[in-house]
């Protein structure tokens, strides 16, 4: 059995209403997924996280060189993808287009051997994770938190015990929006606050400890990713735990942020990375390091997925017998990717979320949705749904 196929579609999601953050705006959400068939019929889905357009040439460039490969040899192939990207992409999209065909392949895998990636990473040490709600975008530039109450009630209603609001519009906007949110949510929930990199060092220690008091979970990305060694000064400097690492890629490049103690809790994006071939090596490390590890997600259920099934085999140390739950980021903002694309739907019960007990990734793309959000097929523009 080799791998016969490699098929790209990039999809797009006009949003309803658009929204903001600390970098920039979003009116639409756009990714690349990709399929992978080997030559018995079966295939695999995988996607990328990074500019879908970018992404999709990526992989069209990796085709030749997995094509002809044994799907279940995922970290060969794994390998002559990175011999032929090294010398100018060892970081960046390519590595997110290499991530996308590697779980694509984990995915076949799975359905080859009739195993939940799970049981193929090694087996689950739980059957459940607990979501947290990433949301509180802002929506309106003179009145930003103008719908955390709306959206704090609503992910309450559904069982959300976990919040992930952004902060980094400057530094008495962010307390104020803090202050109001742990307000919203209550002294029970907790809550972690990502300025997607909008600070300086100095401005991250004043936030910081303008919002200790709010009972933070962690600070994610304060500084700029490429600052190692002030994100290990900001460390010393407040008792909220700092995290990062969703623009950081391989087990090289998490390394050197572990090596430099730059952060409490490492967030690899899995379809960036490296895929699911690499997130266990970079999982490695992290135990080693005695570091925690919760991927960053963002983009439809495939990646959902395949954060379940790694976060379902990430071993407990400290062994211990109350063990806390181990969270998954799920994104909660206007997605129709993420909500329709594949089958059978994410449930989540009593604030929970149980890993999937079937082969692969557990969910297949429903090809009719496929083909309702394709706006680029194998590299060749089908619709202007825009
Ligand atoms: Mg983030």
């Amino acid at each position: 059995m080799v791998i016969e196929k490699i098929e790209t579609f990039v999809l797009k999601d006009k949003l309803s209403q658009s929204f903001f953050f600390s970098q920039w705006e979003y009116a639409e959400r756009a990714i690349c997924v990709v399929k992978v068939t080997a030559s018995n019929g079966q295939y695999g889905w995988g996607e990328g996280y990074g500019p879908a357009e970018i992404l999709e040439s990526g992989i069209e460039f990796l085709k030749p060189i997995v094509i002809g490969e044994n799907p279940l040899e995922n970290e060969v192939v794994w390998n002559k993808m990175y011999r032929k990207t090294a010398d100018f992409a060892r970081r960046g999209v390519l590595m997110a287009s290499m991530s996308a065909i590697d779980i694509a392949i984990w995915d076949l895998k799975g359905k080859v051997l009739n195993l939940p990636v799970s049981t193929l990473l090694g087996g689950s040490h739980r059957n459940q994770v607990q979501p947290y709600a990433t949301g509180f975008y802002y929506m309106d530039h003179d009145n930003p938190a103008r719908d955390f109450e709306k959206e704090a009630k609503l992910y309450l209603s559904q069982g959300f015990k976990a919040f992930k609001m952004k902060v980094g519009l400057g530094i008495e906007a962010d307390v104020k929006n803090v202050k109001l949110l742990r307000d919203l949510i209550g002294p029970e929930s907790k809550l972690m606050v990502d300025s997607n990199h909008a600070y300086t060092l100095r401005e991250a220690t004043e936030l910081s400890r303008k919002i200790e008091k709010y009972d933070i979970g962690w600070f994610e990305e304060p500084i700029s990713p490429e600052f190692y060694d002030q994100y290990s000064e900001l460390k010393t400097k407040t008792t909220i735990p700092i995290a990062g690492g969703e623009c950081e890629y391989t087990r090289f490049g998490f390394n050197q942020l572990i090596k430099n103690k730059s952060v409490d809790i490492i967030q690899p994006d899995i379809c960036a990375s490296g895929g699911l071939t690499e997130a266990k090596r970079i999982g490695a490390l992290a135990s080693a390091n005695g570091i925690d590890i919760i991927p960053h997600t963002w983009g439809t259920a495939i990646g959902i997925h395949v954060a379940l099934h790694f976060i379902s085999n990430i071993e407990s140390i400290p062994g211990r017998m109350y063990q806390p739950n181990f969270l998954m980021e799920y994104d909660q903002t206007e997605n129709g990717l993420r909500e329709n694309l594949t089958f059978p739907s994410i449930e989540m019960k009593d604030g929970m979320i149980d890993v999937p007990n079937r082969p692969g990734l557990g969910i297949d793309v429903d090809e009719e949705v496929l083909e309702r959000y394709t706006y680029k097929k194998n590299g060749i523009v089908l619709s202007s749904i825009l």
